[in-house]
């Protein structure tokens, strides 16, 4: 058992052993969780896994289109815009008797999506016109080995339909420029145009009239022809893979840790709702968090709170009133990545608000409600926290620096549902390849089971 064991122990107030078990249980879960994230290179993965698991757990599907009955027990998903999913257990008691326990998480991160019309070539490279999504740390993406991957809509004999698609080889490559032709990139910074500096190289031609065909290429891997292929929702990807690393195993590095962390652990934790309890376990992964959630998928649409309305009305006994009595009960925990403090930039933070990594969840708060947290949510959460035995962590951004957001404030806002925002503490939020705690994953789904038990 070593040193750092041994103090990570005094801070949890644990014996060298459980430690060593907590530990192996936090370097279990990384271990699936980079399976989870390495499966979802897009949105549109993310869910047909999500939807996979809980269907291998006794999860069947909804159609929004369909009139629902919903008995004590149920356990259904429902998926809007294949990038946005809904999933309960329905609790013992009806929803309006006991509420809905919500954990919510978003399957969208920051990155370069491919433009409709993409095709650019210059001095013999043919490339791709692609489009930041979200705050992308564009740095990042530079010289590195990179795919697409996103949703077709091909035309099939039954009509139009969605198809994932995954290159998976490194078939694109954004390239720095040498240090000897921008000799003070190093203490001025590096100064990227997103227009002109970031389509990848896709091939090389020495005919300078020639184009990559997207559309060619995708309908290559369909096995249809080009002009099955009605559009995309396409994205560049890196394609290393997730690994765990320090010499302890402390450190998880990966793509898309926000927030496909939070989406892992939110799955499994509703996998294993318990059966015996009242209320209603409800977990929402949305979409386009990244850029604001105003759409029909995000957190401002109606999604949620219609099939929550849905849910309280169709259970037997549901009256007009049950979904505002439901409502009153309910607690939404938005599960979303948290900054740990720099190692290097230590200044950046609240010295009292300062996360660490794999000292586990933090609580957020923001005065001006950029996260939905009040000192009464923050209070049932760290109730949560004790009873799996850590304390959790505060974080509150500098008084100086603007304070970024989270699906919490906007869905608490539309279902009128009171909230509290939390995640794991990470470092490089929103680089092409970020960085959390091993142990911090495990304490993770630990809370947000126990927040369904
Ligand atoms: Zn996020």
């Amino acid at each position: 058992m070593g040193e750092l064991d041994k103090s990570l122990g005094e801070t949890f107030g644990k014996s060298a052993d459980q430690m060593q078990k907590l530990r192996a249980e936090g370097v279990a879960a990384a271990k699936r969780m980079i399976r989870f994230i390495d499966a979802s290179p897009t949105p549109y993965h993310a869910v047909a896994n999500a939807a996979a698991q809980l269907q291998e757990d006794g999860f069947s599907q909804l159609r929004e289109e369909d009139a629902w009955t919903i008995e004590p027990g149920a356990r259904r998903y429902v998926v809007r815009g294949d990038s946005t999913i809904v999933a309960f257990q329905v609790g013992t008691k009806s929803p309006a008797a006991a509420g809905y326990r919500i954990l919510g998480a978003h399957t969208d991160s920051p990155t370069l999506r491919v433009k409709p019309r993409p095709e650019l070539s210059s001095a013999g490279h043919l490339q791709l016109g692609v489009e930041p999504y979200g705050g992308v740390l564009l740095s990042t993406w530079l010289d590195r080995d990179l795919s697409i991957a996103g949703r077709v809509m091909v035309e099939r004999a039954g009509g139009i339909v969605g198809e994932l698609v995954d290159l998976r080889r490194p078939v694109a490559r954004i390239s720095n420029l040498a240090i000897h032709l921008d000799r003070k990139v190093n203490s001025d910074g590096l100064k990227i145009n997103e227009q002109k500096h970031l389509p990848p190289t896709i091939a090389l031609s020495s005919n300078e009239c020639d184009a990559i065909d997207i559309r060619a290429l995708v309908a290559k891997e369909l096995g249809v022809t080009r002009e099955a292929v009605l559009g995309h929702d396409l994205v560049l990807y890196d394609t290393q893979k997730g690994a765990l690393g320090g010499l302890n195993d402390e450190l998880v590095m990966s793509a898309r840790l926000d927030n496909l962390a939070s989406c892992f652990a939110a799955i499994e934790a509703l996998c294993g709702a318990s059966a015996s309890v009242a209320e209603t376990a409800v977990m929402v992964l949305y979409d386009h968090e990244e850029c604001g959630s105003k759409s029909a998928i995000g957190a401002a649409g109606n999604f949620l709170r219609d099939v929550m309305l849905r849910v309280a009305v169709a259970y037997p006994d549901g009256q007009v009133q049950a979904s505002s009595r439901a409502m009153a009960r309910s607690l939404l925990v938005s599960a979303d990545m948290a900054h740990a403090q720099h190692p290097s930039h230590g200044e950046r933070h609240d010295p009292q608000h300062a996360p660490r990594l794999n000292r586990g969840l933090v609580i957020k708060h923001n005065a001006n409600q950029s996260y939905a947290t009040s000192g009464a949510t923050a209070a049932q959460f760290a109730a949560l926290c004790r009873e799996i035995g850590f304390a959790p962590q505060e974080f509150v951004v500098r008084s100086d620096l603007p304070c970024g957001s989270t699906i919490g404030p906007i869905a608490s806002a539309s279902l009128g549902v009171r909230a509290v925002d939390v995640g794991a503490a990470m470092l490089s939020m929103h680089s092409c390849r970020e960085v959390a705690g091993t142990l911090d994953v495990h304490l993770a789904l630990s809370t947000y089971q126990q927040l369904f038990r």
